[in-house]
Protein backbone atom coordinates (compact mmCIF):
# COMPACT_ATOMS: atom_id res chain seq x y z
CA UNK A 1 0.00 0.00 0.00
CA UNK A 2 3.19 2.34 0.59
CA UNK A 3 3.61 1.77 -2.59
CA UNK A 4 0.40 2.97 -4.37
CA UNK A 5 -1.62 -0.59 -4.04
CA UNK A 6 -4.91 0.24 -2.78
CA UNK A 7 -6.09 -3.37 -1.58
CA UNK A 8 -3.85 -5.99 -0.84
CA UNK A 9 -4.38 -9.83 -0.60
CA UNK A 10 -2.84 -13.14 0.46
CA UNK A 11 -2.18 -16.12 -0.41
CA UNK A 12 0.29 -18.82 1.75
CA UNK A 13 -0.60 -17.15 4.56
CA UNK A 14 -4.33 -17.74 4.90
CA UNK A 15 -3.44 -21.56 3.36
CA UNK A 16 -1.20 -22.12 5.97
CA UNK A 17 -2.71 -20.03 9.25
CA UNK A 18 -6.35 -19.99 8.05
CA UNK A 19 -8.55 -16.69 7.20
CA UNK A 20 -7.99 -15.86 10.82
CA UNK A 21 -4.66 -14.27 9.91
CA UNK A 22 -6.70 -11.38 8.03
CA UNK A 23 -8.19 -9.86 11.41
CA UNK A 24 -4.72 -10.19 12.52
CA UNK A 25 -3.32 -8.23 9.96
CA UNK A 26 -5.90 -5.54 10.05
CA UNK A 27 -5.08 -5.22 13.32
CA UNK A 28 -1.66 -5.34 12.96
CA UNK A 29 -2.12 -2.28 10.53
CA UNK A 30 -4.24 -0.43 12.76
CA UNK A 31 -1.59 -1.03 15.68
CA UNK A 32 1.64 0.61 13.24
CA UNK A 33 -0.52 3.69 11.57
CA UNK A 34 -1.26 4.54 15.65
CA UNK A 35 2.34 3.98 16.36
CA UNK A 36 3.15 6.18 13.53
CA UNK A 37 0.42 8.43 13.95
CA UNK A 38 -1.36 7.87 10.70
CA UNK A 39 -5.45 8.32 10.63
CA UNK A 40 -6.45 7.40 7.22
CA UNK A 41 -4.99 4.70 4.65
CA UNK A 42 -4.84 7.49 2.38
CA UNK A 43 -2.14 8.66 4.10
CA UNK A 44 0.01 6.12 3.60
CA UNK A 45 -0.88 5.02 -0.17
CA UNK A 46 2.05 5.69 -2.12
CA UNK A 47 4.55 7.68 0.03
CA UNK A 48 7.47 5.38 -1.01
CA UNK A 49 6.85 5.61 -4.26
CA UNK A 50 10.04 8.61 -3.89
CA UNK A 51 12.21 5.69 -2.93
CA UNK A 52 11.77 3.36 -5.85
CA UNK A 53 14.84 3.11 -7.91
CA UNK A 54 15.85 0.56 -10.67
CA UNK A 55 18.39 -2.10 -8.90
CA UNK A 56 20.65 -1.33 -11.19
CA UNK A 57 21.52 2.34 -9.42
CA UNK A 58 22.09 0.82 -5.77
CA UNK A 59 24.82 0.60 -4.53
CA UNK A 60 26.64 -2.31 -4.37
CA UNK A 61 29.89 -1.47 -2.11
CA UNK A 62 26.69 -1.50 0.75
CA UNK A 63 27.40 -4.59 2.62
CA UNK A 64 25.22 -5.62 5.23
CA UNK A 65 25.21 -9.49 7.07
CA UNK A 66 22.79 -11.03 8.86
CA UNK A 67 23.60 -11.06 12.57
CA UNK A 68 21.54 -13.54 15.15
CA UNK A 69 20.48 -13.02 18.64
CA UNK A 70 21.07 -16.40 20.39
CA UNK A 71 19.49 -15.08 23.47
CA UNK A 72 16.36 -14.34 21.36
CA UNK A 73 16.38 -17.48 19.01
CA UNK A 74 14.04 -20.22 19.86
CA UNK A 75 15.92 -22.84 17.65
CA UNK A 76 13.08 -23.12 15.57
CA UNK A 77 14.99 -23.34 12.52
CA UNK A 78 13.16 -21.77 10.07
CA UNK A 79 16.22 -19.31 8.82
CA UNK A 80 18.12 -22.44 8.29
CA UNK A 81 15.36 -23.84 5.93
CA UNK A 82 14.87 -20.29 4.46
CA UNK A 83 18.71 -19.81 3.59
CA UNK A 84 20.06 -23.37 2.85
CA UNK A 85 17.15 -23.82 0.11
CA UNK A 86 16.59 -20.40 -1.65
CA UNK A 87 19.58 -18.22 -0.64
CA UNK A 88 23.41 -19.25 0.44
CA UNK A 89 23.17 -21.60 2.56
CA UNK A 90 24.71 -19.30 5.67
CA UNK A 91 23.35 -20.52 8.62
CA UNK A 92 23.93 -23.58 10.36
CA UNK A 93 21.38 -25.90 12.25
CA UNK A 94 24.15 -27.86 14.46
CA UNK A 95 27.39 -26.46 15.74
CA UNK A 96 29.13 -28.99 18.05
CA UNK A 97 26.47 -31.86 17.77
CA UNK A 98 23.97 -29.13 19.60
CA UNK A 99 20.82 -27.18 17.46
CA UNK A 100 22.25 -23.91 16.82
CA UNK A 101 21.77 -21.21 14.43
CA UNK A 102 24.07 -18.73 13.70
CA UNK A 103 25.26 -16.54 10.29
CA UNK A 104 28.29 -17.51 8.59
CA UNK A 105 29.87 -14.83 7.54
CA UNK A 106 31.45 -15.62 4.82
CA UNK A 107 28.70 -16.95 2.86
CA UNK A 108 26.02 -14.54 3.54
CA UNK A 109 25.10 -12.09 0.57
CA UNK A 110 22.92 -9.87 2.64
CA UNK A 111 19.57 -10.71 0.94
CA UNK A 112 17.28 -10.61 4.14
CA UNK A 113 15.42 -13.40 3.19
CA UNK A 114 16.07 -15.18 7.28
CA UNK A 115 14.72 -11.89 8.89
CA UNK A 116 11.65 -12.28 6.93
CA UNK A 117 11.32 -15.53 7.66
CA UNK A 118 11.92 -15.72 11.68
CA UNK A 119 9.33 -15.59 13.76
CA UNK A 120 10.25 -13.74 16.64
CA UNK A 121 10.72 -9.76 16.36
CA UNK A 122 14.62 -8.47 16.41
CA UNK A 123 15.72 -11.83 16.52
CA UNK A 124 18.02 -11.30 12.84
CA UNK A 125 19.37 -7.74 12.28
CA UNK A 126 20.93 -6.51 9.45
CA UNK A 127 24.45 -5.71 9.93
CA UNK A 128 26.24 -3.06 7.85
CA UNK A 129 29.55 -3.20 7.13
CA UNK A 130 31.52 0.09 7.68
CA UNK A 131 34.56 1.49 5.04
CA UNK A 132 37.24 -0.65 5.89
CA UNK A 133 36.24 -3.67 7.24
CA UNK A 134 36.73 -6.86 5.40
CA UNK A 135 33.69 -8.61 3.59
CA UNK A 136 34.47 -12.38 4.74
CA UNK A 137 32.91 -13.46 1.86
CA UNK A 138 34.58 -11.97 -1.16
CA UNK A 139 37.60 -11.38 1.25
CA UNK A 140 37.54 -7.59 -0.30
CA UNK A 141 37.72 -4.54 2.12
CA UNK A 142 34.46 -2.58 1.90
CA UNK A 143 34.96 0.56 0.03
CA UNK A 144 33.05 4.00 0.99
CA UNK A 145 32.42 5.40 -2.46
CA UNK A 146 29.18 4.52 -4.25
CA UNK A 147 29.49 2.21 -7.01
CA UNK A 148 26.29 1.02 -8.66
CA UNK A 149 25.67 -2.04 -11.49
CA UNK A 150 25.97 0.33 -14.52
CA UNK A 151 30.05 1.13 -13.66
CA UNK A 152 30.97 -1.68 -10.98
CA UNK A 153 33.99 -3.88 -11.73
CA UNK A 154 31.69 -7.11 -11.34
CA UNK A 155 29.80 -5.99 -14.23
CA UNK A 156 31.79 -7.28 -17.59
CA UNK A 157 29.40 -4.99 -19.84
CA UNK A 158 29.93 -1.96 -17.58
CA UNK A 159 30.35 0.69 -20.39
CA UNK A 160 30.27 3.72 -17.59
CA UNK A 161 33.60 5.37 -16.04
CA UNK A 162 32.54 6.01 -12.17
CA UNK A 163 30.47 9.26 -11.59
S1 LIG B 1 20.74 -12.55 4.78
FE1 LIG B 1 20.29 -14.09 3.21
S2 LIG B 1 22.26 -15.10 2.80
FE2 LIG B 1 22.45 -14.00 4.76
S3 LIG B 1 21.95 -15.51 6.31
FE3 LIG B 1 20.05 -14.41 5.85
S4 LIG B 1 19.04 -15.63 4.25
FE4 LIG B 1 21.17 -16.31 4.37
S1 LIG C 1 14.17 -18.22 12.54
FE1 LIG C 1 14.75 -16.88 14.25
S2 LIG C 1 14.08 -17.96 16.08
FE2 LIG C 1 14.07 -19.46 14.42
S3 LIG C 1 16.10 -20.42 14.52
FE3 LIG C 1 16.28 -18.72 13.11
S4 LIG C 1 16.98 -17.00 14.34
FE4 LIG C 1 16.20 -18.55 15.75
Amino acid sequence: MVLGAGNVQVCTAAMTYGFKIVQEMISGLSAWMDSKGFRTLDEISGRAVPNVTDWQYLNLNHITKARIDQDLCIKCGRCHIACEDTSHQAITAMVDGERHFMVKEEDCVGCNLCVNVCPVENCIDMVTLAPGEKDERTGEIVSADYANWTFHPNNPMSTKIAE
